[in-house]
Order: structure tokens, then C-alpha cells, then sequence
């Protein structure tokens, strides 16, 4: 696994308030303290996701359920969208290979509670620097200024710029 963490800054064109995207995986994010931790310290996932999809991750670890890390990208903190409202928001991604077939956290929009959608280009295996600012199905992606409430299109503020971060 090879731990890049990077991230893309917008500016809203209504108010100037940057958005920071923060992606990837850091150098801490080894498979030991993501999902297991050690004695000091939880797992990762535990202050990533929710309170509910960590108690369901560790009751898939708890059940000889293993962390998928084959692909490069197999977990981290990835872009997902919302299907109604198109706006982005980071997730943190990871799925474990259960006697079933594999399992990965769901998380839904904040402001319309459909379920999000991984964005083009941030599957497992794909260059994780290469999302794309549109859906699946063409439509393009937004963003949701925090500070003013407006929503914008993220092609056309356009990233500003990608920092590295570790
Ligand atoms: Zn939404
Ligand atoms: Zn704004």
C-alpha cells in the first residue's frame, strides 16, 4: 500500500470561502491502524466514519471478516456525490471481504438523505488523482459552500489548487 494523501481547494464564486477537499491516505494509515489500532490507540475508522458503521465494521472484523487492501486506493478518504443534489462530500472508503460478498459503508446527503455515490475515477485500482468533475451519467458535480449556503459548479470555479498532505 502506498499512502498518498492530497487534496484539491475551491473558492465559492458568491462569497470567496475556499473548500478543501482532503483525500487519500496518509502515512499513518497503515492496515494495523486503520482497522485494528493497538493498544494506545482505536482504529482510524473508529473517528472516519459513524458511530453505527464502525460498530458494523468491527462486528465483521470480530466474524473472520478481512479488510480488502489488494488494490492501491483500497481505502482512504475518497469523493463521493449525491445523486439528487449533485454536491460533493468526503468519505472515508474501505471495504472487508465477509463469507458473504464484500461490505463497504454507505453514507447519504446531509441535506437531501439520498444515498452517495463514489465519484468517477475514485474506485479501487483507478488513479486516485483523477476524479471527475461530473456523475456517471454526464450530469456535472457541485459544491456547497459552507459559509454562504450556495451552491456551486465545481467546473467552473475550477480546483484552485492540489496540496499534498501527510
Ligand atoms: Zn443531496
Ligand atoms: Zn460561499
Amino acid at each position: 500500500m502506498i499512502f498518498i494523501g492530497f487534496g484539491y481547494l475551491f473558492h465559492c464564486p458568491h462569497c470567496g470561502e475556499a473548500t478543501y477537499l482532503a483525500l487519500g491516505t496518509g502515512n499513518e494509515y497503515t492496515v494495523q491502524n486503520v482497522f485494528y489500532g493497538n493498544p494506545a490507540d482505536p482504529p482510524l475508522i473508529k473517528d472516519f466514519t459513524t458511530r453505527q458503521t464502525y460498530q458494523k465494521a468491527l462486528e465483521y472484523l470480530n466474524q473472520n471478516g478481512v479488510p480488502d487492501t489488494k488494490l492501491p486506493g483500497s481505502y482512504g478518504h475518497k469523493i463521493y456525490y449525491c445523486p439528487e443534489c449533485r454536491t460533493l462530500k468526503v468519505h472515508f472508503y474501505f471495504s472487508i471481504a465477509t463469507e458473504e460478498k464484500p461490505w463497504h459503508p454507505k453514507y447519504k446527503c446531509e441535506l437531501c438523505k439520498e444515498q452517495l455515490i463514489l465519484a468517477p475515477g475514485q474506485r479501487p485500482g483507478d488513479d486516485p488523482e483523477k476524479f471527475k468533475l461530473i456523475g456517471e451519467d454526464r450530469e456535472v458535480l457541485r459544491i456547497h459552500c459552507d459559509k454562504c449556503g450556495k451552491i456551486y459548479f465545481a467546473t467552473e470555479s475550477g480546483c484552485t489548487s492540489k496540496i499534498h498532505w501527510e
